[in-house]
């Protein structure tokens, strides 16, 4: 066990120990939501080139509070049993923020996918979905896997279809996986969910007045400078749009590769197709290399964005911080003794369990729609772009003003599945926000969104098990 792995399954554990105390929930029942239920050890043989290799690989249920439970599956060199139970406990209290009716799980791979070829990957992901199967560890109503970090819709469409291979006939069989491609039961703005949801977390903490003063800052998220580590699906999203949409900055960037700055805006979809071609950041034209890559961390900038990986910002790298803001896109990039040094200095957390919650709020309407058997939009959206069209004709008549036929289509338009998605999370991370806003407000001794956002989740649980008549 890596102790970047074990100081991750602590730090979630001392966290939720923090917040427990601002509960009043009895111990029997804090105990309870705090253990993970199920933890699924496997290891199976596949081929790879002439030989056969053992590959070691994980799923654990959090919390059966809820049914399924859900979570993503990691595809990396550094899963362990820990950072397993640690990320699936994650899920749960990210769940019960955004009122998402799952209980928590993850799963995890110990590969390093670079090193396999597609076709090998293709193997794994589907000698592991079996595994699932034939332990009832996914289905529909059991437990519904997603991307995380090391994979993505390819991974999850071979899923579904080693699932259909040996459930054909199931009728929600297509629920049994979400952050599939669209046109195999996926649902448009999956792939970018996470990464939105963080810009609209950020968006709403950046537009309280009496916060942004006291950190010294305007309110609103224009203008303000940010520093990404890890370009993948979340951080180049959380970029792209808090660029596009925002107006934010995007000042520096953190890769494998090593990390660049820069004195004007980065523009990260230009950085994500030099990188592509170039295989580096490094050299991005407008941009300067910092030396050492882990520098990132200390950079000037109002927002940091960890999005790569847990135990990033440790007691070692914590007093480098300059940023005034920290929004935790990645799961657990804090440590419980670097958070301890970074509220100490003052800098505001907002932590995973919330800021990345877009990703299993998308999710859960590609899970619905899965069961609806039908997409978002479908029933509603000329039936509203007729009675629009019907108002502007009666305000035209009525103005004697016109409107061009461009401007008419525009304001009359239905809305399509993406735009319903969109509103969906938008919704539900403004909403959340407000959730935690208020009890760190009015909570005495809770005094950190972190603990904020636990106390929440908590309570939520623990009402669930209540109402289930588990501890009346
Ligand atoms: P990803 O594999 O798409 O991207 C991760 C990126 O981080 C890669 O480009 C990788 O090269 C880079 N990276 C790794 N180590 C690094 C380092 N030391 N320095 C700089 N860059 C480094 O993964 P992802 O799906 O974007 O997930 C990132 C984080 O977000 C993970 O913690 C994951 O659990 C979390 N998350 C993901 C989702 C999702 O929907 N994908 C949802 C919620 C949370």
């Amino acid at each position: 066990m890596s102790n970047k792995q074990a100081s991750f399954l602590a730090s979630v554990q001392r966290n939720f120990d923090k917040a427990a105390v601002h509960t009043g929930l009895p111990k029997g029942l804090t105990d309870q939501i705090k253990v993970c239920n199920a933890v699924y050890q496997m290891k199976f043989p596949v081929k790879i080139g002439n030989g056969y290799e053992v590959i070691e690989a994980y799923r654990v249920q959090h919390s059966h509070h809820r049914s399924p439970t859900k979570g993503g599956i990691r595809f990396s060199h550094l899963v362990d049993q820990n950072e397993v139970m640690a990320l699936a406990a994650l899920m749960t209290y990210k769940c019960a923020i955004v009122d998402v009716p799952f209980g928590g799980a993850k799963g995890g791979v110990k590969i390093s996918p670079r090193s396999y070829t597609p076709a090998q990957l293709e193997r794994i992901t589907r000698r592991y979905t079996v595994e699932l199967i034939r332990k009832n560890f996914i289905g529909p109503s059991v437990d519904v896997p997603a991307p995380d970090y090391g994979t993505g819709e390819r991974e999850m469409a071979w899923i579904l279809d080693t699932y259909n291979t040996f459930k054909g006939g199931e009728i929600d069989a297509v629920g049994c996986v979400t952050g599939k491609p669209v046109n195999q039961g996926g649902i448009a703005g999956r792939t970018e969910a996470t990464g939105r949801g963080v810009f609209y977390g950020l968006k709403e903490y950046c537009l309280q007045k009496s916060e942004m003063k006291e950190l010294g800052l305007t309110p609103g998220i224009e203008g303000k400078t940010m520093v990404i580590q890890g370009l993948g699906n979340v951080g180049s999203y959380a970029g792209i749009i808090s660029q596009e949409e925002g107006g934010a900055k995007v000042i520096g960037v953190s890769e494998l590769e090593g990390t660049i700055v820069s004195d004007t805006n980065i523009n990260i979809k230009e950085l994500l197709a030099y990188r592509k071609s170039k295989k580096t950041i490094i050299g991005f034209p407008g941009t300067k290399e910092v030396k050492v890559r882990e520098d990132w961390v200390g950079l000037e900038c109002d927002i940091l964005i960890p999005a790569a990986l847990e135990s990033q910002i440790t007691k070692a790298n914590a007093n480098k911080v300059k940023a005034k803001i920290i929004g935790e896109a990645a799961n657990g990039p804090i440590t419980a003794d670097a958070e301890d040094i970074l509220l100490k200095k003052g800098v505001v957390i907002l932590p995973d369990m919330y800021l990345n919650a877009g990703g299993v709020t998308v999710s859960y309407f590609e899970w619905l729609k899965n069961l609806s058997h039908m997409r978002f939009g479908r029933m509603e959206k000329r039936y509203n772009q007729n009675k629009n069209m019907d108002i502007i004709n009666t305000v035209e008549k009525m103005t004697g003003k016109k409107l061009t036929s461009r401007e008419k289509a525009q304001v009359a338009r239905g809305a399509d599945e993406v735009d319903l998605v969109r509103s969906g999370l938008e919704e539900t991370m403004v909403n959340s926000f407000y959730q935690i806003h208020d009890t760190l407000r009015k909570k005495k001794g809770v005094n950190d969104y972190r603990t904020a956002a636990f106390v929440t989740a908590l309570n939520k649980v623990a009402n669930d098990y209540m109402t289930l008549g588990v501890f009346p």
